[in-house]
């Protein structure tokens, strides 16, 4: 089928690695430097995405007239830490088409905890990916060539520096091929279908940045023409649901395939059952405009995979995270469409009660609302948003000592949050916390906290909450 030109759907992307690889600055990298490139190739903020069109990663990597690149742009998840995979795991299918795992090249010694939970996980889910060697800048006496390709930025370097490269690259070589990876510089793979592709880059002054671009949406086509074949079936995953000041409920998701409309009939999957109701608009953060910028919406009457969307709905609050949005067209049945609605809920349901060493506690709205599962004994976990809140537990939950979860909200830290933490005191000291994510801490929870004994954490990442967290109870162990 090679001949037939088809409409490809862009890629959908995430970025993995262990803290402090250079993730976000990595993806940072790959959009500011677009900002300074002008309004051209101007890429999109989205919803928990960027979205970097085709123009744009063609000015990137100064590419040829006449080369072609066949996918319309790549969709970059940005918090690929939580819901994405919670996501996975729900759908057994995956959100995501493709994965960087980001690596510090200045790390030897085998590749850290987070690298290699990252790389079970992509190969659990079958999730193809290539590895970005970051921080080639940091190599000791590296001559910085901002943008270069990799192997111009290489030709810059002195011997000392090359030589240093080189055997970097051959010992992540090696520690990839401990965790059974047969893995190789991606201009010197020659079975670039089976073996994985390492990239060098610099998220700081972008060497390898034009490489990585060129290589992901290439690479995609090679290993997965079929997938990224455009179709108009919508596939749409919920991410996030939030309170918008103008808009009321909105349902962040990820339109994988297919077109939403301004209007459409949706089917959406909460804790009460299927709620059927209508997409009252479809939006996107404006270009450059910060995730968080609250009412800087663009209107749309129609997108068209792959995009990261806000929805906004009417009479309707507690839509599953990681379960997928049915469009109801005209002539489709609205009862089949309900009926497969009931079907995701319930296995979301199984998926939630697979644990039966926890006991539910029933209680408060937000369990409710977000069916998290917590024990008598565990830490008091507070976060700006539903699916942060899954993140910082499923992070708990992931370390190879388990720490349980005694209760969780959303907002500001209140007294009353540092009341209910206070109940460990008595019952597990250790775990008389609270993991506060992205949300502030009110004075008077303050100075309770410190009152009664209750340690508050606060952090910025997921991993470093909960890395700071851990680092206490290592201490307190001691
Ligand atoms: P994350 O935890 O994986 O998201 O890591 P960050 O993106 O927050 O980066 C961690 C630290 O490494 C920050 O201080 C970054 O400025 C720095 N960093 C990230 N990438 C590079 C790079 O390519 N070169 C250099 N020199 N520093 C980097
Ligand atoms: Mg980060």
């Amino acid at each position: 089928s090679c001949g037939i030109d088809r409409e490809l759907r862009a890629p959908i992307c995430c970025i993995l690695g262990h803290v402090d690889a250079g993730k976000t600055k990595l993806l940072d990298c790959i959009r500011r430097s677009n900002v300074q490139g002008g309004e051209a190739g101007g890429i999109t903020q989205q919803i928990g995405a960027t979205y970097l069109p085709v123009q744009n990663i063609r000015e990137r990597t100064s590419l040829k007239a006449e080369a072609t690149i066949k996918v319309p742009g790549l969709l970059v998840i940005d918090t690929p830490g939580h819901q994405s995979f919670r996501n996975m795991r729900i759908r057994g299918s995956s959100l995501c088409d493709v994965a960087v795992v980001v690596v510090d090249i200045t790390r030897g010694r085998g590749l850290e905890n987070q690298t290699i939970e990252s790389l079970d996980l992509l190969k659990h889910r079958n999730v193809r990916f290539v590895v970005a060697l970051n921080k080639v800048d940091r190599l000791y006496g590296w001559k910085t060539c901002p943008n270069a390709p990799i192997a111009k930025a290489l030709k810059n370097q002195s011997d000392d520096v090359r030589s240093e490269f080189k055997w970097r690259v051959t010992e992540v070589v090696t520690q990839l091929k401990e965790n059974g990876l047969n893995a190789a510089l991606y201009y010197e793979n020659k079975k670039i279908k089976e073996v994985v592709n390492i990239v060098p880059t610099s998220s700081v002054s972008a060497e390898g940045i034009p490489d990585l671009l060129l290589l992901l949406v290439r690479w995609v086509l090679e290993i997965m023409m079929e997938r990224l074949t455009y179709v108009n079936n919508v596939e749409c995953t919920v991410l996030e649901v939030n309170e918008d000041k103008d808009f009321g409920t909105t349902i962040d998701v990820v339109l994988i395939n297919g077109a939403l409309r301004k209007g459409d009939q949706i089917v959406v999957c909460t804790k009460q059952g299927p709620v059927t109701t209508n997409i009252r608009y479809l939006l996107t953060p404006y270009p450059m405009k910060e995730l968080k910028a609250k009412g800087v919406y663009k209107h749309h009457e129609e997108l068209k995979a792959a995009q990261g969307v806000k929805i906004a709905v009417r009479g309707l609050r507690h839509a599953i995270p990681g379960t997928t949005l049915i469009v109801v067209k005209p002539g489709d049945d609205l009862e089949q469409a309900e009926a497969a609605a009931v079907q995701e809920i319930n296995k979301a349901n199984s998926l939630v009660n697979e644990d039966e060493s926890c006991e539910s506690d029933d209680g408060t709205a937000i369990q409710e609302m977000s069916r998290i599962k917590t024990c008598k004994e565990g830490v008091y976990v507070q976060a700006s948003s539903i699916g942060t809140l899954e993140a910082i537990i499923e992070h708990l939950k992931s370390l190879s000592f388990d720490i349980p979860v005694s209760g969780c909200n959303l907002g500001p830290v209140h007294k009353q949050d540092v009341m209910k933490a206070t109940a460990m005191l008595k019952r597990k000291e250790e775990y008389a916390a609270i993991l506060a994510f992205d949300v502030k801490v009110m004075p008077e929870a303050f100075d309770l906290a410190a009152e009664s004994g209750v340690k508050i954490f606060v952090a910025d990442t997921v991993y470093k909450l909960v890395d700071s967290f851990t680092g206490h109870i290592k201490k307190l162990k001691e």
